[in-house]
C-alpha cells in the first residue's frame, strides 16, 4: 500500500483512540476533498503536496484535537493554494471548519519578516483577530509551522532564515503562552540551526559526551528507583528527556556557567509519571531514600503551588553516583499531558466532557488548569476590542505577551505572572485593580523598596496600603510595564 494511504489509516486509528464516535465518513470525505484539491501540486521536496496537510492532521491528532480541527488540518491549504472556495468547505464540512480554514489562510498570508514596525503591528493585529475567533486556528497554524520547519531544508536560503526567525520570534512564543511546552521546544530546536548554524554545531558536538554519560547514569538510577517503587507498590513510568539544544546553548552562555557542562544539572532530566498526586509524593519520598536531595537547590513543589501558566510537577535535584547532580521531575500522567500540550489538552478534555464519560471530577480539574492558560488569550481579545489605537495595542502585546515573564509571590503564596521589568506598582494592579489605588509603599523579600524597583523572578512582594484611596501618581506611568497598570493610572488621572 502506498505510504500516504498508510498514514491516513494511521490518522483514523489515532482518532479512534481518543474520540469514541467520530464520523469516519466525514473524515474520509475531507481526505478525498483535500487530495482532489491538491492533485497536481508538489512540495518543494518533490513529494506530493497532500503529504503536508496529512502530516499536519497527524500532528493535530497527536494533540488529541477534535474532529473539526482534524478536518481543518486536512483542508488548511486548499483555499490558499487551489481554486477551492470557502463556501464549498462550509457547505461540505460546516461553518466551524470553514472558519478555521479561513483564519489559517489569513495568518498564512501574513509575513512578519523585514517589515517596518507599523506593518508588523498591523500584521500582529490581523493574526490575533484571526485566532481570537477560534483558538483552533492557531493550533492548526502551529502544526502547519512544525511540519514546514521540518521540511525547511528544501527552501532557498533567504526563505529559510526568514521562516526560522519568524518561528522563533512569533510561533515559539505563542506556543509557550498557550502552555504547549513540547511544541515550543520543538519549534525552537527546528529554527536553531538555521539562525545560529555555528553555535548549533558547537553545542551539538560538545554536548555529545555529556549526554552519553548522563544517559548511562540515568539508566542506572532508573533501575534502582524502579526496584524501590516495586517494594513500595508504586506504579510508575520512568523516562528521561534531553534538554533541548537551544535552551542548553542559552544556559551554557550564561556568565556563571561559561560552558562548564558540570554546572548543568538537567542536561538530561528524569521524569517519573504516576497516576495520582498521592503517588507523586510517595515517589518523591522513595527517590530521596535512595538519593539525597541537594541542599539549597532542593525541591520545588509546583503541585502544591502551580506556576501561573498551570504547570504542575515536583522537581527535585539529587546527588547521584560520583556526586553528579541530577534533576528528577515527578508528575501525574494528566499533568504531563497538560504540560506538553497545554491549550490543546483543553480541547481533549472538553471533548471528553461532551461525551459525558469517565470521572467528571478529574476532567473538571483539567479544564480549570487550562482556564488559567487561556487567561491571556481572553485578555488579548479584550484589548483587540478596546484598544483602537494601534500603538497602544502593539505596546500591550509586546509588553504583556511576547516578552519574557517573571513569576512573583504574594505574602500568602499566590503566584503572579508579570512581564520582565515589572515593578511593585504593576504587581499591585495585577492583584486587584482597586489595590493600586491604596498603594502606599512596598516591600520585596521583607525589605522596603521604591515603587519603581524592578522585580525579579521568585521575589515575594508585599504592598503596604494607605487607609484611604489615593490618586495614583502620574510619575508611575514612566516606569510601569503592564497595560492594566497604565490604563488604571490614566483612568484616575
Ligand atoms: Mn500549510
Amino acid at each position: 500500500m502506498e505510504i500516504i494511504q498508510e498514514k491516513f489509516i494511521q490518522l483514523k486509528q489515532n482518532l479512534k483512540s481518543y474520540l469514541e464516535n467520530f464520523d469516519e465518513d466525514l473524515i474520509n470525505r475531507a481526505w478525498i476533498f483535500a487530495q482532489e484539491a491538491h492533485e497536481f501540486q508538489k512540495r518543494k521536496s518533490g513529494e506530493k503536496y497532500i503529504t503536508h496537510p496529512l502530516e499536519v492532521a497527524l500532528l493535530l491528532s497527536s494533540w488529541k484535537l477534535d474532529e473539526t480541527t482534524i478536518i481543518a488540518g486536512l483542508l488548511h491549504d486548499t483555499v490558499e493554494d487551489t481554486k477551492t472556495s470557502l463556501a464549498k468547505i462550509k457547505e461540505s464540512f460546516g461553518e466551524d471548519a470553514s472558519q478555521i480554514v479561513d483564519g489559517v489562510t489569513k495568518i498564512t498570508q501574513i509575513r512578519f519578516g523585514g517589515s517596518s514596525d507599523e506593518i508588523y503591528v498591523e500584521n500582529l493585529r490581523k493574526m490575533i483577530v484571526a485566532m481570537s475567533k477560534d483558538l483552533r486556528v492557531i493550533l492548526v497554524k502551529l502544526a502547519d509551522r512544525v511540519h514546514n520547519m521540518k521540511t525547511l531544508e528544501y527552501l532557498e536560503k533567504e526563505k529559510q532564515i526568514e521562516n526560522a526567525i519568524e518561528t522563533l520570534e512569533i510561533y515559539a512564543h505563542l506556543a509557550e503562552r498557550l502552555g504547549m511546552g513540547e511544541v515550543k521546544v520543538q519549534l525552537e530546536d527546528l529554527a536553531f540551526p538555521y539562525i545560529y548554524p555555528d553555535e548549533y554545531k558547537k553545542v551539538t558536538e560538545l554536548s555529545k559526551p555529556y549526554l552519553k554519560e548522563s544517559e548511562e547514569l540515568l539508566q542506572n538510577m532508573k533501575k534502582k528507583i524502579l526496584m524501590e517503587f516495586h517494594k513500595e507498590k508504586i506504579k510508575a513510568q520512568i523516562n528521561y528527556r534531553q534538554k533541548h539544544l537551544l535552551s542548553l546553548w542559552r544556559k551554557l552562555e550564561r556568565p556563571g556557567i561559561n560552558w562548564d557542562f558540570g554546572k548543568i544539572y538537567d542536561i538530561i532530566a528524569m521524569r517519573i509519571l504516576v497516576d495520582s498526586i498521592e503517588e507523586c509524593y510517595a515517589s518523591l519520598g522513595a527517590v530521596h531514600k535512595l538519593y539525597k536531595p541537594v541542599p539549597f537547590l532542593g525541591v520545588s513543589d509546583f503541585i502544591a503551588q502551580p506556576k501561573p501558566n498551570g504547570y504542575q510537577s515536583i522537581h527535585t535535584k539529587v546527588f547521584s553516583k560520583g556526586g553528579r547532580i541530577v534533576e528528577v521531575q515527578i508528575r501525574t500522567h494528566k499533568m504531563h499531558e497538560e504540560a506538553e500540550y497545554g491549550v490543546a489538552a483543553h480541547w481533549a478534555y472538553s471533548e471528553l466532557k461532551k461525551n459525558a464519560s469517565k470521572d467528571d471530577e478529574s476532567i473538571e480539574a483539567g479544564v480549570s488548569v487550562s482556564k488559567n492558560k487561556l487567561y491571556w488569550v481572553r485578555q488579548l481579545v479584550q484589548w483587540q476590542e478596546e484598544l483602537k489605537d494601534s500603538d497602544e495595542f502593539l505596546a500591550a502585546v509586546k509588553q504583556d505577551i511576547l516578552k519574557e515573564r517573571i513569576f512573583v509571590f504574594s505574602p500568602n503564596g499566590d503566584v503572579f505572572d508579570l512581564p520582565e521589568g515589572a515593578t511593585p506598582v504593576d504587581f499591585a494592579y495585577a492583584v486587584h485593580t482597586d489595590f493600586g489605588n491604596y498603594l502606599k509603599s512596598s516591600k520585596v523579600n521583607g525589605k522596603m523598596v521604591s515603587l519603581d524597583h524592578k522585580l525579579k523572578n521568585g521575589d515575594m512582594v508585599e504592598i503596604l496600603k494607605s487607609k484611604n484611596p489615593r490618586k495614583p501618581s502620574e510619575k508611575w506611568l514612566s516606569f510601569v510595564k503592564t497595560t492594566i497598570a497604565k490604563r488604571e493610572i490614566k483612568k484616575r488621572e
